[in-house]
């Protein structure tokens, strides 16, 4: 959340009892919305983005970006605030919180290398390798195979943004909204002005009493970061805290990048709606098949019983009904697929990415 220190007031703090980390992050924040200089239209944190954002698309290394600061802080009039090194941009960058996790998965998509699998060096379903090997070199030869990875995600942790969104009087109030600043006259404003919504509060009334329980909707839509690049593009995938009122819920500030997958393929869309009691009841014999080569071959086989046709229908079983709720949301398959304009990324998307 991109909330300017004047927001982040830390009025909640005593009773929602935050700890040094945060009273560090609203010293920071006072620090960056500082001019660059005294009079600067910039303010530090504007002008870092901008900088770090021409060091990613330019690929200027490190030592060359700190070379830069130098002169800069050289040339600048006295009350500059540029940090003196690439090192000391980035620790500004990730103490806000734009921290993310750099987490390996299966090129072809079955399984992340995250907790027992983490040490795996294959993938336990399609046996994909998790590094790319050099042309030429034999599978297994340790010297050949290289550090980098075949498929990266990256991930920000969702509680802290939460926390941080919080910690706003202002937004605080906001996430009530769509209880007690909501008009119900009928008309279609926002999500909770749907059936969807009230459905889901009657099935389930300990979640719907408080109104600060937060209520996501998930976003994605494809991009092709480098523009030349028709082949390689970039998966967003964003959160909506629909708790807010419409003239906030969808403003950047608010949105909150969860994940980015690299990747060729969009969310599939369902056909036909089914309810999430039906479908949990067609996936009860699914097994979870992963891997490009192993649903292609499944695809092929004769649909000559019903458990083959629901398993030929269902390549897997979500592992969003695992949450207790999710065969009662009527909108699960409602993935928004929008389009995301490159200017919401240019503050982000490229600053992070070498951060
Ligand atoms: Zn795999």
């Amino acid at each position: 959340m991109d909330t300017s220190a004047e927001e982040f007031d830390g009025s909640n703090q005593d009773n929602m009892g935050f700890d040094k980390k945060t009273e560090e992050l609203f010293r920071l924040l006072k620090e960056v919305e500082r001019e660059l200089y005294p009079g600067s239209k910039y303010s530090l944190h504007s002008f870092l983005v901008r900088l770090l954002h021409l060091k990613r698309l330019n690929g200027w290394s490190n030592k060359s970006f700190s070379m830069l600061l130098e002169l800069l802080k050289d040339v600048l009039p006295e009350g500059e605030t540029l940090p003196k090194s690439f090192y000391d941009s980035k620790k500004i960058i990730k103490d806000l919180g734009l921290e993310y996790k750099k987490i390996h998965a299966c090129p072809n998509d079955c399984m992340i290398y995250w907790n027992e699998t983490k040490d795996r060096t294959s993938c336990k379903f399609c046996k994909a390798l998790r590094y790319k090997q050099f042309k030429g070199a034999s599978v297994n030869s340790s010297s050949e195979t290289s550090n980098i990875p075949s498929k990266v995600f990256r991930y920000f942790p969702l509680i802290p943004r939460l926390q941080r969104l919080f910690m706003s009087a202002k937004a605080s109030n906001q996430m009530r909204w769509h209880v007690e600043g909501h008009t119900r006259d009928g008309v279609m404003r926002h999500p909770a002005d749907g059936i969807a919504w009230r459905k889901f509060d009657e099935a389930h009334t300990d979640f719907a009493r408080d109104p600060q329980n937060v209520r996501l909707g998930l976003a994605s839509d494809g991009f092709s970061p480098l523009s030349m690049s028709i082949s390689h593009s970039t998966w967003p995938v964003i959160l909506i805290p629909y708790n807010l009122p419409p003239w906030l819920c969808m403003k950047q500030p608010y949105m909150i990048l969860s994940t980015i997958i690299d990747g060729p393929h969009a969310p599939d869309g369902a056909p036909k709606r089914l309810t999430g009691i039906e479908i949990l009841k067609q996936l009860n014999n699914v097994k979870n098949k992963f891997g490009k080569d192993l649903l292609a071959k499944s695809r092929k086989r004769k649909w000559d019983d019903v458990d083959n046709l629901v398993q030929n229908i269902w390549n897997k079983k979500s592992i969003f009904f695992g949450l207790e709720y999710w065969k009662d949301n009527m909108i699960r398959h409602n993935l928004d697929t929008m389009h995301i304009e490159k200017n919401v990324f240019d503050n982000i998307f490229w600053t992070i990415i070498e951060c």
